[in-house]
């Protein structure tokens, strides 16, 4: 909790790619930028739900995975060097009577702009984590809720602990590269699992343990060592583990648009061709808005980040140019 003070020209609310592109653009506009993430990374739901997965409707680039697109636009965002604050859930949003925003966050901790451009999505993704005791002691180093920097996988002894159809899509992936694999459901199907995956998961060399829980785990300085599993059929096992991954669905916290008086369409912000929500000074792009003919893309949140990021820059500064050129500005 505390006093962000220091006045920005404009807070980007989330850090996926719409808020990295826009956090970009806005050096491109000379704007004194901050990021709020309530995540501790940066990505989004690129990171969050498709890190390996390789993504082929960027322009300019034919394919990519999630993580490394997120590597080159935390790179590009860092030209401009913008404050990021990770970790915080903006809760608040209110306007004073020098039309200056203070944002308040969860912890109660403040931040001041004179422009907001909200890029947050539908909200954030929390995972539904194995119940097990002293799971977070083991979240920084070897528990994982998603499956980034395979490297780190490699050769070691891996446990997934997961009832849905990306448990099985997890434990192939990694199959080739760990020593061993084990796949713990606790219940006796996989969730959305098509019979071709089950097929696959069969005849790989994944360890499959069925109607199995967690029942404890043993390790040091947040690095797993041992975890003990339990079914009816087979009882306890003690089983040797270096990095457990856990997947038993995610549950949305949505942003609270209403709260913050942004009118909203099925749940999405409601923007005008310059990104314009209801409340003047508040802009919004990416995943976060709705209107007719919207996709739902990473181009359309850089497209609609640098429309947002020209809006604040006309909005602060009503004789700035409506747009300008990067070929322009990094020639100097
Ligand atoms: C399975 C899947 C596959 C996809 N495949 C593709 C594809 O192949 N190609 C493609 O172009 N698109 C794809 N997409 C869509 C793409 O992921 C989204 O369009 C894109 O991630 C939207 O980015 P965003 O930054 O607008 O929102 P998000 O990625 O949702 O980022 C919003 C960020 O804001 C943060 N946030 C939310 N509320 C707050 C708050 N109150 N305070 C602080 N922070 C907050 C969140 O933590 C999050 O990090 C896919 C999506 C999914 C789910």
């Amino acid at each position: 909790m505390g006093e962000h003070n220091e006045l920005h020209d404009v807070i980007i609310i989330g850090g996926g790619t719409t808020g990295l592109f826009a956090a970009f653009y806005c050096g491109m506009r000379d704007l004194k930028t901050k990021v709020i993430e309530s995540g501790s990374e940066l990505g989004g739901k690129v990171l969050q739900f498709l890190p390996e997965k390789l993504i082929y409707d960027v322009g300019g680039i034919p394919q990519i995975t999630g993580d490394q697109l997120v590597e080159q636009m935390i790179e590009q965002a860092s030209i401009n060097q913008p404050t990021i604050i990770f970790n915080q859930w903006i809760e608040t949003i209110t306007k004073d009577e020098d039309d200056i925003f203070t944002l308040t966050s969860s912890d109660g901790t403040r931040h001041r702009a004179k422009a907001v451009i909200v890029a947050t999505g539908t909200g954030k993704f929390n995972p539904v984590k194995p119940e097990v005791d002293g799971l977070e002691s083991f979240e920084q180093k070897s528990v994982h809720y998603t499956i980034s920097n395979l490297q780190q996988f490699a050769g070691k002894q891996i446990m997934i602990a997961s009832n849905n159809r990306i448990g099985i899509d997890w434990a192939l992936t990694l199959e080739n590269i760990a020593e061993r694999v084990y796949l713990v459901n606790n219940k006796n199907t996989f969730q959305h699992a098509a019979d071709e995956e089950l097929q696959s998961l069969e005849e790989s060399s994944v360890i499959v343990e069925l109607n199995s829980n967690l029942i404890e785990l043993q390790g040091e300085d947040g690095w797993l060592d041992e975890i003990t599993i339990k079914s009816d059929e087979k009882g306890e096992q003690r089983i040797k583990v270096d990095h457990l991954l856990g997947y038993n669905g995610l549950k949305m916290v949505a942003t609270p648009f209403k709260e913050w008086g942004l009118e909203t369409s099925s749940g999405k912000v409601a923007v005008d061709h310059y990104m314009a929500t209801n409340i003047e000074g508040i802009f919004a792009a990416g995943d976060s808005t709705g209107y007719p003919g919207k996709t739902m893309l990473i181009a359309s949140g850089y497209t609609e980040g640098l429309t947002a990021v020209n809006s604040v820059a006309k909005y602060l500064n009503p004789k700035a140019a409506p747009q300008v050129y990067s070929t322009v500005i990094y020639r100097k």
